[in-house]
């Protein structure tokens, strides 16, 4: 590899991607030193451009190396002295600073070449409530006994609502218990890549070879596996070894397998054949835990009333969560002091989206229209077929995506009982095992609320 080469291809992929004062700032005067084992060297003017692109760079540097050169794992920034240092340098740092939001130092790209794993997920850290305690539990019972309770554990849910974190915590404890158990992380588009080199490296050979010595696997965003018939091909292989042998096997996927676009039948029952649970979002109580465990880990001090704003205010995902979190913390640190309720507010006023409030007529307007009959016609009594299919699959999308209680679906398409609801909905989870096209058809009503 030509590091030089590298670098300048890096640069000017990242120009393209933030601000030309940011880059003019932090990047114009770096230089490449050296790779060694996978780390590389960027010399940097001063400190605090080494701390700047540590801090809030260090993410973006690194998956842009990457995807220029697989092999770099981690990259380390070096002071460099340099004679002819712009003088005026150093103060537009200072402004830079202050006209920027700090994210959280990111010591947590340090991962395990052998195994893929990232030390920072552990439990330690991990806020366990009603929206993931399940998981939770699955995964205790898998670190106790290895391959032998819940094999495969598959767990789905939304993104950013902690299933990386909590698949690498199982890898990474079975890794300190049991130092003879093998252990390996992969995401599903990593795989598919080493599948599809070992074959245009006609080996496909030491693919197998590789992925059958392991004794934990963990495969990380399965739902990327549709329409990759030959990867789905490999993987049941493997699955069916690995199972065999009582080797335990842990996806994560953001969908439940019944509804992962173009997966194998044969696949679809294998992913579900142990342990399938689901991650929610959090709920406010937790939300609470969460925000108040972040804030203790960086000792950032914040009123009850900060919490419990913030709690209130920041729905959704973990991840969002956190970005919010971070912009407060930095705040405090370059102040200097705790934020009251006023400053937070005025901090993330921009991150908070208005509530997802889509009305149920809406919701029953879009289905009609993918069905190309009348909207009025769902809420009559007409028992013809296809019309039939068309309100059940309502009252299934209200239920199941948008978790409206069966007395009000029943209400509100044209006075129905709420048993005729739940039948409905049954039926239509019942159909969608045996009929892939109506798979497609829901998934196709889904794209619209997207
Ligand atoms: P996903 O893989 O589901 O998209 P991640 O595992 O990447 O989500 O989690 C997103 C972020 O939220 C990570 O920084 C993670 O450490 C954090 N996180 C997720 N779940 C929890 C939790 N239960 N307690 C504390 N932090 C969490
Ligand atoms: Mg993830």
């Amino acid at each position: 590899m030509d590091i030089k080469e590298l670098w300048v291809n890096c640069l000017s992929e990242i120009e393209l991607g933030i601000s030309k004062a940011n880059f003019t700032t932090w990047f114009k005067n770096t230089s490449i030193i050296k790779e060694d084992a996978g780390t590389l060297y960027i010399g940097v003017p001063n400190e605090f451009v080494r701390d700047w692109l540590y801090n809030k760079f260090n993410k973006l540097i690194l998956k842009t190396l990457i995807s220029h050169e697989e092999s770099i794992r981690s990259v380390e920034y070096v002071i460099q002295k340099h004679e002819n240092v712009n003088k005026n340098n150093d103060s537009e740092v200072i402004k830079q600073i202050t006209n920027i939001n700090k994210e959280l130092p990111l010591n947590d790209l340090y991962i395990n070449r052998d195994d893929n794993l990232n030390p920072k997920y552990n439990f330690n850290s991990f806020v366990v409530g009603p929206f993931n305690e399940l998981a939770y539990a699955v995964a205790q019972a898998i670190i106790t006994n290895p391959g032998k309770n819940y094999n495969p554990f598959f767990v789905y849910g939304g993104t950013g609502l902690g299933k990386t974190h909590m698949i690498q915590a199982i890898g990474n404890i079975i890794k300190t218990n049991y130092p003879n158990k093998k252990v390996y992380y992969v995401s599903l588009e990593r795989f598919a890549i080493d599948y599809i080199n070992s074959i245009q490296n006609k080996n496909p050979n030491s693919f197998k070879e590789k992925y059958r010595k392991y004794d934990v696997i963990i495969m990380d965003d399965i739902q990327f596996i549709s329409g990759k018939d030959k990867t789905q091909e490999e993987l049941f292989h493997l699955f069916n070894t690995l199972y065999e042998n009582n080797k335990q096997i842990i996806f994560s996927s953001d969908k439940h397998p019944n509804f992962i676009q173009g997966l194998e039948d044969r696949l679809q029952s294998r992913f579900a054949s142990g342990m399938t649970v689901q991650i929610v979002e959090p709920d406010y109580e937790s939300r609470v835990a969460i925000i108040k465990a972040k804030f203790e880990q960086t000792n950032c001090i914040v009123s009850d009333d900060v919490v419990s704003y913030l709690a209130s205010a920041l729905e959704g995902n973990i991840r969002e969560l956190e970005g919010s979190l971070n912009t407060i913390i930095c705040q405090s640190q370059l102040k200097n002091k705790s934020l009251g309720l006023v400053e937070v507010k005025t901090l993330i006023k921009n991150n908070i989206k208005p509530k997802k409030n889509v009305a149920i007529k809406d919701i029953v307007k879009i289905i009609a229209d993918q069905y190309g009959i009348s909207e009025e016609i769902i809420y009559e009594k007409t028992r013809r077929k296809e019309i039939v299919r068309a309100r059940q699959v309502a009252m299934y999308i209200l239920r199941e995506d948008f978790n409206i209680s069966y007395p009000l679906i029943g209400q509100k398409l044209g006075g129905r009982d709420h048993t005729t609801v739940i039948h409905s909905h049954l039926k239509i989870k019942d159909d969608l095992k045996t009929d892939p096209s109506l798979l497609q058809e829901i998934e196709k009503i889904r794209i619209m609320f997207k």
